[in-house]
């Protein structure tokens, strides 16, 4: 059994060609856990992500997710996407679909449920998410606020056991976020485990029990918010919120 671990990670590593991009990745994310990533662009944070859903292969060490040795075993790595949702930087909503297709896609096809009842559950998360008025119109009628709190609707309605976030804030304009990151809140407070890439430092704050910061493809600093801001142990850290705060 799983046991408390939600994702293991245990010296990961992972190559582009000769790139090697990810140099012994060790990381631990128990069960309703919320652990943000933070780090310079390059360093590798959305090859982890991708890497834990199994949208990459990597090449030495063990991953697990959700009890499940992710290997090339592509039984392992269904069941693996069917428990982790994942919300990107661009949305990537089908834009020839309404925001209730989009919805009531994956519930239907991949785990067979009848339309009608994932027609309820999709409606039920889009009141979660603040935007059930808005069900019937096509992504681009959308802002880009509300497109991104549909694709965490999505990703909800496949009832993942743990969600994934790459940077899910970046390409919105700052009157956005706000909208986006209550959304993420909300979840955090229901008890779902959510491991975060974003450079919202008040939301990490507040939000998260541990922060990792990242640099060239490794995990240089691992801390709860409080000692991750107030003394941050490493100079490259350092440098980085004197960046992003
Ligand atoms: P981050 O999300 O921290 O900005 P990425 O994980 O996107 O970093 O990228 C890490 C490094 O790997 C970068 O140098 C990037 O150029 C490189 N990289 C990312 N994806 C690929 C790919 N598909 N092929 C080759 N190199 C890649
Ligand atoms: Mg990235």
């Amino acid at each position: 059994m799983a046991g408390d671990w939600a994702i293991e990670c245990e010296d990961l590593h992972k190559w582009f060609g000769r790139f090697h991009v990810l140099r012994g990745i060790s990381l631990r994310v128990r069960r309703g856990e919320r652990v943000v990533i933070c780090g310079p662009s390059g360093s590798g944070k959305s090859t982890l992500i991708r890497t834990i859903n199994a949208l990459e292969p990597f090449q030495r060490g063990r991953l697990v997710v959700d009890g499940i040795a992710v290997d090339a075993d592509p039984r392992a790595i269904r069941a693996i996407r069917r428990q982790v949702g994942m919300v990107f930087q661009q949305f990537n909503l089908f834009p020839h679909l309404t925001v209730l297709d989009n919805v009531t896609l994956g519930p239907v096809w991949v785990r067979h449920m009848p339309r009608p009842q994932a027609q309820v559950l999709a409606m039920q998360l889009l009141e979660r998410v603040g935007i059930a008025e808005q069900a019937h119109k096509y992504p681009g009628q959308l802002s880009g606020g509300q497109q991104q709190r549909v694709a965490i609707a999505r990703a909800l309605a496949m009832e993942p056991r743990i969600m994934l976030f790459d940077e899910p804030t970046s390409a919105l304009d700052p009157e956005m976020i706000r909208e986006v990151l209550d959304v993420m809140r909300d979840l955090a407070r229901s008890g779902m485990t959510m491991l975060v890439v974003t450079h919202e430092m008040g939301f990490a704050r507040e939000v998260a029990d541990r922060i990792v910061f990242m640099d060239a493809g490794q995990v240089v600093e691992e801390a709860p918010p409080e000692r991750f801001f107030a003394a941050p142990a490493y100079e490259r850290t350092r440098a980085f919120l004197s960046k992003v705060l």
